[in-house]
């Protein structure tokens, strides 16, 4: 089958392992160049290799993107190497879960800035070239719980309500400019984010909770993103709510 996304070029935020890494691979093998950044570069150079391999002609961005300024920095350096930038996906995010009345603010002030603020400004400074283009597509990472708020999940579903929130007032405004964006929200997939969530007691529910079903793989969200991106230009796929099968809620 032909590539879809010859000629266009994507940027990849959270792309050195889950949704992001997969979400990479699956761009680039649609045939689109992709520039791929998280922390971590030896895992980004190791994808790196993989999308080399793919014809991607990957660049490989390393930043901390609690920092807007960071956040904004990967979108320009993207644009000034290829020379556009048509797909940006803000995926990067953190998960930490706990009650409210024992909850580490510091913790929910860096997931609110990187769920939230740092994918408002990836957003906003792709926004001037995309508009100059009449074209470009944004896609952001939201989840069920954007959708539906559980106990112990407050802040991180206030982060993915806010995704939500966000990509449709964003949508409003830029849909005269030819800018397509959407909103992926998807159930339980088997990656490392759960790893990170400080709160033993949240830790070990929500494990068992994910080991007793088939979880989503990342490369199912990638294949989401994949054909949402490829769909024809009059076509904008604004919200995709995806779970596992064995996932009630
Ligand atoms: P991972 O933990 O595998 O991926 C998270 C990515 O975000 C990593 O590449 C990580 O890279 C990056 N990241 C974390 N902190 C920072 C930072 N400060 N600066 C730059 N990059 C950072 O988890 P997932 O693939 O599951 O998560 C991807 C997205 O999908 C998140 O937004 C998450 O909320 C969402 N999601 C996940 C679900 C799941 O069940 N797994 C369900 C619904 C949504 P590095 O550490 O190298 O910086």
């Amino acid at each position: 089958m032909a590539k879809r996304l010859v000629g266009k070029v994507a940027l990849v935020t959270g792309a050195s392992s889950g949704i992001g890494e997969a979400t990479a691979i699956a761009l680039a093998e649609e045939g689109a160049r992709v520039a791929v950044t998280a922390r971590r570069r030896d895992r980004l150079e190791k994808l790196a290799e993989t999308l080399a391999a793919l014809g991607a002609e990957p660049l490989v961005l390393e930043a901390d993107l609690l920092d807007e300024a960071e956040a904004q920095r990967v979108v320009h350096e993207t644009e000034a190497h290829y020379g556009r930038l048509d797909v940006l996906v803000n995926n990067a995010g953190v998960m930490y879960l706990e009650p409210v009345a024992e909850a580490d603010l510091g913790r929910w002030r860096r997931m609110l800035e990187l769920n939230v603020l740092s994918l408002i400004a990836s957003t906003q400074a792709a926004l001037a070239g995309m508009t100059a283009r009449h074209d470009g597509h944004i896609v952001n990472i939201s989840s069920t719980a954007g959708r539906i708020a559980n106990p112990n999940a407050a802040a991180y579903s206030a982060t993915k309500f806010g995704v939500v929130a966000f990509s449709e007032a964003l949508r409003r405004e830029v849909y005269k400019h030819g800018i397509r964006v959407t909103v992926i929200e998807p159930g339980a997939v088997a990656t490392e984010l759960r790893d990170h969530i400080g709160h033993a007691a949240t830790k070990d529910a929500l494990n068992a909770w994910a080991d007793s079903m088939r979880q989503l793989q990342s490369r199912d969200v990638a294949e989401a993103i994949a054909f949402c991106v490829t769909r024809p230009p009059h076509v904008n796929i604004n919200e995709l709510l995806m779970r596992p099968t064995d996932q009630e809620r």
